[in-house]
């Protein structure tokens, strides 16, 4: 604290990302990375622009990332809009199209920093309930609202919901914008981007996507949202009020590679959904309950060990894994998925916690 805080800063609760200890040795499982590296061709990238141009600035608006982007997913290139991670994408989406009237919506359990920039910019908001099962019921998003996000599938539920359910919910849902947050979509998740190509493009829909998870780009920082160019050049207006730069040269060249790499997006993206079940079905037997995830983690429960005791407990066995302590999901872990070798030692680790308590 100090007196030279201003007065927004003093009523911040700032986001707190999954710890990156510093001890060696861990079974990290705690920030849903990937466990394998990035493409090849995107580590030879970054060498090859690794040069004396590192001088001069990067395109301020990534014409050629946005062009590798409007490539892949069958776009036009006024269709993205690229940020510094998809968190700076979202913080630009808060402030340029959800600061509405109406407050924005979205699940009571979710992404825990949609409420932190709600707070930062002063957006109101209204939380919705997960149905039974921990599901959102888009049936539950009726009422006039200033936006609606939520990731597909939901964080840190792993839970996904249907294309036609987002569809339905933009035929009603015509006077405010829809976010998709589509963080963890390549691990068996319908896309909606393809709803964004051609004519039909709806006016309200903006998806999100980042490189940090299925791309293992977690630490070069790259995101971007897909959607309606009207809706991308307001976006534009926010980062050319903030940053003329977010994605440095090195960012640009890699995430270019990384995007037209798809062979290793699907080889390694199927390595972590094949361990994944592999692990959901090990949990099932020592009597884990599991919500169907297609995402790359997976949130469970043991109805008679709480979640702060395995925590710990797996913790001081060098396994990191991440706990919330927040209602209704306090009992609950959130586990990443991470090699073959990882997971066969997380679970060794739970069957000696569990014999011995
Ligand atoms: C990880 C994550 C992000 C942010 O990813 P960046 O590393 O900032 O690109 C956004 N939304 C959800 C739901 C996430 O889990």
């Amino acid at each position: 604290m100090s007196r030279f805080w201003s007065p927004v800063v003093q009523t911040l609760t700032p986001y707190v990302p999954g710890e990156q200890p510093k001890m060696a040795r861990l079974v990290k499982l705690n920030t849903n990375e990937s466990p394998y590296g990035p493409s090849p061709k995107a580590l030879a990238a970054i060498h090859e622009q690794t040069n004396d141009d590192l001088r001069l600035y990067p395109d301020p608006e990534g014409l050629a990332l946005k062009q590798a982007i409007a490539d892949l997913h069958g776009l036009d290139p006024k269709q993205v809009f690229l940020g510094n991670g998809s968190d700076e994408v979202l913080a630009h989406v808060f402030l340029g199209l959800l600061k509405q009237n109406l407050p924005v919506q979205f699940p009571d359990i979710t992404y825990s920093f949609y409420p932190v920039y709600c707070k930062l910019f002063d957006i109101h908001y209204q939380t919705i309930p997960l149905g039974d099962g921990f599901g959102i019921q888009t049936a539950d998003y009726q009422s006039p609202n200033g936006g609606i996000i939520f990731p597909n599938p939901n964080a840190p539920t792993g839970r996904a919901i249907a294309r036609r359910e987002i569809e339905d919910l933009l035929a009603r849902n015509t006077d405010s914008v829809v976010v998709i947050d589509e963080a963890y979509v390549d691990y068996g998740t319908q896309s909606c981007i393809e709803l964004l190509r051609g004519p039909s493009c709806p006016e309200n829909l903006l998806v999100v996507h980042t490189l940090s998870k299925s791309r293992a780009l977690a630490g070069l920082r790259v995101g971007f949202a897909v959607g309606h160019p009207a809706l991308i050049e307001g976006l534009e207006r926010v980062k050319n009020s903030f940053n003329s730069y977010p994605l440095g040269r090195l960012a640009q060249a890699g995430a270019i590679a990384a995007i037209q790499d798809q062979a290793h997006l699907e080889q390694t993206s199927n390595k972590v959904i094949q361990t994944r079940e592999h692990l959901v079905a090990e949990l099932v037997a020592l009597g884990f309950d599991t919500l169907p995830s297609t995402a790359n983690f997976i949130f469970t429960r043991h109805p008679r060990h709480a979640g702060a005791v395995l925590y710990q407990a797996l913790r001081d066995r060098g396994i990191i894994v991440r706990h919330f302590k927040s209602a209704r999901i306090e009992n609950f872990l959130r586990i990443t998925i991470g090699t073959n070798a990882q997971n066969d030692e997380f679970v060794t680790a739970l069957k000696e916690i569990l014999s011995t308590s």
